[in-house]
């Protein structure tokens, strides 16, 4: 999980990009980036938070009015800062791109680009890849034109399987976005006077000021020339599925992707998920939120089923998301660090817990622990999506089939295994059925992969064990 914003046409655009940078945190904390453009590119990337790598010395040479920038979470590569997004190529033309998503043929097209392009990648992100792909496909069209960029989109969908939302700065001629063939993952546009702005979440564009324009649609490229003119064009028509997870747990709940909010959609999770608290006969004195992504779906919840929601655990908010801190031990030892309970609120109560989901189990196990040490008299634990049980081959971090405690065992043992009284599942048809809504108005389809292995794009089945090769060598996942 990454995220990418663009814009094009503010004067000192650096500063602009990096507030907005700040609103997409959440999606990535390991590495951020910029470049900017002003008749040659400027960089500035590093490991850490957007303000840990960004300040007033290091933007005032970042020029231009032209910007992208990036958050990053590896799910590919290293943790090394050579690895931070974006990247940028001389020829033709100079083109800097940043993307967010995840290549999967990325070994077959690395020995391609070396041995029939003679372009060398010289790190393990996808960008420089992807980056390289259409750079070495503008540079077999020739003269440059707007047609012949969007040839060289369409070729690099070809070339490329996977997921990858892109934004792209092609030197003196403008400024590119395109997203895969699926849309798998989010990117919207919108203008502010002159000036454009891409985005991962629509957050980005309210806090900056912009209106919103559109979503990029799947396999859709947008141009914006450098007189600002807009040029897009549709090169794909395969069936729109967006990652589901952007609304369970990734996206801010202030967001709309594809025309969705992703406050609603979790309040109706919510709703969907208090049937199943009823079928399974618990009647618990209070519910309780794990924070912070679960709240509107706890609240929902609580108000279907007449009980009191509460704030039992309260989270330091200077701790990064347990689940994009980058390892597994850094993962278990951060939950204690992380969140505190109220005892008034816990002890002798019958407690529901709310989360968005259970992944490995750990967190939930610990959690419960918590609560149960705080003196609740009964625990029952909530998750308003399905059991995970297949590896994210788009840019997540849940890659490896060992991670999923669902994978094997039945819903009574997960129980047994995080030590709660009772365990509820949001069900697939739940899930689905709550994010029918919002702008469009046809039945929506999602990537839905890693609850039922439907995976949108091809998919060779040595993939997972390669995945599971690079992510052990390269220690982001520790056995
Ligand atoms: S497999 Fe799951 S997490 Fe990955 S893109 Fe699909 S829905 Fe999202």
């Amino acid at each position: 999980m990454c995220g990418i914003l663009g814009i094009i046409g503010k004067d000192n655009a650096i500063e602009e990009l990096v507030t907005g940078l700040l609103t997409i945190q959440h999606r990535g904390q390991d590495a951020a980036g910029a470049i900017t453009y002003n008749k040659r590119f400027n960089l500035k990337k590093g490991r850490g938070l957007v303000q840990d790598v960004f300040n007033t010395k290091n933007m005032a040479r970042l020029l231009g009015s032209t910007a992208l920038g990036h958050v990053r979470y590896p799910t590919m590569g290293s943790y090394e800062e050579t690895e931070a997004q974006p990247f940028f190529v001389n020829t033709p033309y100079g083109i800097a791109l940043a993307h967010n998503g995840n290549v999967i043929n990325y070994r077959e097209l690395k020995t391609k680009l070396e041995e029939k392009d003679f372009r060398y990648i010289n790190t393990k992100c996808d960008a420089e890849l992807i980056l390289n792909v259409l750079a070495a496909e503008l540079s077999h069209l020739g003269k440059f034109s707007i047609d012949n960029l969007f040839s060289a989109v369409n070729k690099t969908f070809d070339a490329i399987q996977g997921s990858y939302s892109v934004i792209s700065i092609i030197g003196e001629k403008g400024f590119l976005a395109f997203r895969d063939p699926h849309g798998i993952k989010p990117l919207i546009y919108g203008r502010k006077e002159n000036s454009y702005a891409f985005a991962s979440e629509s957050v980005t564009l309210d806090v900056l000021g912009y209106d919103v324009t559109d979503d990029i649609a799947p396999g859709e490229a947008v141009f914006i020339d450098r007189d600002r003119n807009v040029h897009h064009k549709n090169l794909r028509d395969l069936t729109h599925t967006p990652c589901i997870f952007e609304w369970i747990y990734f996206a801010r709940p202030d967001s709309i992707i594809d025309g969705i909010s992703v406050y609603e959609a979790r309040f109706r999770l919510g709703k969907k998920l208090a049937e199943e608290v009823r079928k399974s006969n618990i009647k618990p004195d209070i519910v309780i939120p794990i924070p912070d992504t679960s709240r509107a779906a706890a609240l929902a919840l609580a108000e279907e089923l007449g009980v009191s929601y509460r704030e039992g655990l309260i989270k330091n908010r200077y701790i990064g998301r347990t689940f994009i801190m980058a390892t597994q031990s850094q993962r278990m030892s951060a939950v204690k660090k992380k969140l505190n309970p109220i005892k008034s609120v816990i002890e002798k109560k019958k407690v529901l817990l709310v989360d968005d989901s259970i992944v490995r189990g750990n967190t939930s196990k610990e959690i419960v622990n918590l609560i149960r040490t705080t003196g609740a008299r009964e625990i029952y634990f909530a998750s308003y999506s399905p059991p995970l049980r297949h590896p994210c081959l788009y840019g997540i971090d849940m890659q490896m089939k060992k991670e999923f405690i669902a994978k094997e065992k039945p819903i009574n043992e997960i129980k047994e295994n995080i030590g709660c009284d009772k365990l509820v599942y949001q069900t697939m048809d739940g899930l689905l059925s709550s994010l029918q809504f919002g702008r469009k108005k046809e039945f929506r389809f999602f990537c839905t992969a890693c609850f039922d292995g439907n995976y949108p794009t091809k998919v060779d089945e040595n993939i997972f064990k390669e995945i599971e090769k690079d992510r052990i060598e390269s220690k982001i996942y520790i056995q």
